[in-house]
């Protein structure tokens, strides 16, 4: 079998109405997407999504022609790309997608079958007032929801803390809650300093009060003993979740900075890279659940990579209504992915990644 075609498939969405300023300084008013579509001479067809794929077509002479089953030749190939162009994740993806229909099962199995599901985590992207969060975090609770991470202000750190308060006391004490502080990687420009370690150790033993099970990204990542000395305060560090190398990876397990791994398979080192590292983490005692937030298949490309290594206990799963709904994220798939009664995001059970993935929204 053989790689007869490689087609990037741009697809819009406008967002109206459009992303508010509790999002994003610059209000975003369409969401873009590429699909990766391979297909095979006997007429297989795979999908990938979740990064860019800028700059991809000069590389695709190096895949064409040969076998899409020969995933470790790819990934490599794709390694050697990423050094000199893009992170072109999302072709791996497909390859995956062509693989599991070729052998005609998830490809989750592929990745070891631990799971056929996971427990979502509700993971909200805007910075609201703690009333306005605790109250929407009320209505998470109540669709099924058992866990929720709130991204809270680095600037703000007694806002976060009556915000994850609020929040608690309005979920009470059974939904696990996370934080966010996004201090490991920045949008182009931001050049703010980084948080001072002290302040957030402080704050680190402040959320404790909260029962919060996780803190993600409360320093650079290079600050290996700064995240240590977090977790020493008290609560889990997560983080990992846009690194853009393997060995990044390897020396974060190596440095033992981090108690929750969470490379993205869309945006930070592949799929293949991901279940090395899990099974790395997993072997430590660390826990294993990758950050998601691209678009639909890049959500299902982590959640058969999770539920494959048993990974978890749980799986962001991006949402934050009105802004960032189900039928936003996932508007490439003919109907959106969601939870079921008990807030368990069920892996597919048809071959490959299994996305009905809805080819009349794509401009082609
Ligand atoms: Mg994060």
């Amino acid at each position: 079998m053989k790689i007869a075609d490689i087609q990037l498939l741009p697809g819009t969405l406008p967002l109206d109405p459009p992303f508010d300023a509790a999002w994003d300084p610059v209000p975003r008013t369409r969401f873009d997407a590429t699909v990766v579509k391979v297909v095979t001479d006997e007429g297989v067809a795979g999908y990938g999504s979740g990064d860019t794929m800028a700059g991809f077509e000069p590389y695709a002479e190096l895949f064409l022609g040969q076998d899409p089953m020969a995933i470790s030749r790819h990934v490599r190939t794709l390694e050697t790309i990423a050094f000199h162009a893009g992170r072109y994740w999302p072709l791996e993806i497909a390859l995956w997608d062509v693989i599991g229909k070729v052998l005609g099962v998830p490809v989750a199995t592929l990745f070891g079958g631990a799971a056929t599901a996971i427990p979502a985590y509700a993971s909200t992207g805007r910075i609201l007032p703690a009333e306005q969060r605790a109250e929407m975090m009320t209505g998470v609770r109540d669709r099924g929801f058992q866990a929720a991470k709130i991204r809270l202000a680095a600037d703000d750190f007694a806002g976060g803390i009556r915000t994850m308060r609020a929040v608690r006391e309005a979920v009470g004490p059974e939904m696990t809650l996370m934080a966010d502080l996004n201090q490991a990687w920045r949008m182009p420009g931001d050049v703010r300093p980084s948080l001072d370690p002290a302040e957030v150790r402080r704050f680190a033993a402040a959320l404790r009060e909260a029962d919060v099970f996780w803190l993600e990204e409360p320093l650079p990542l290079d600050d290996r003993p700064g995240l240590r000395a977090v977790r020493d305060a008290g609560v889990r560090v997560a983080g990992g979740e846009m690194v853009r190398t393997f060995s990044e990876l390897l020396d974060l397990v190596a440095s033992d900075a981090l108690d929750v791994y969470q490379p993205d398979v869309a945006l930070a080192a592949g799929m293949l890279r991901a279940r090395t590292l899990a099974e790395l983490a997993l072997a430590r005692n660390r826990l294993f659940t990758p950050h998601t937030w691209s678009n639909g298949l890049g959500l299902l490309a982590n959640l058969h990579v999770t539920a494959g290594v048993g990974g978890g206990p749980y799986l962001e799963f991006p949402y934050d209504p009105p802004v960032w709904t189900p039928q936003r994220r996932d508007f490439l798939l003919s109907a959106p992915l969601d939870i079921d009664g008990d807030g368990l995001l069920h892996v597919p059970s048809a071959p490959g990644l299994g996305a009905a993935v809805d080819e009349d929204r794509f401009g082609r």
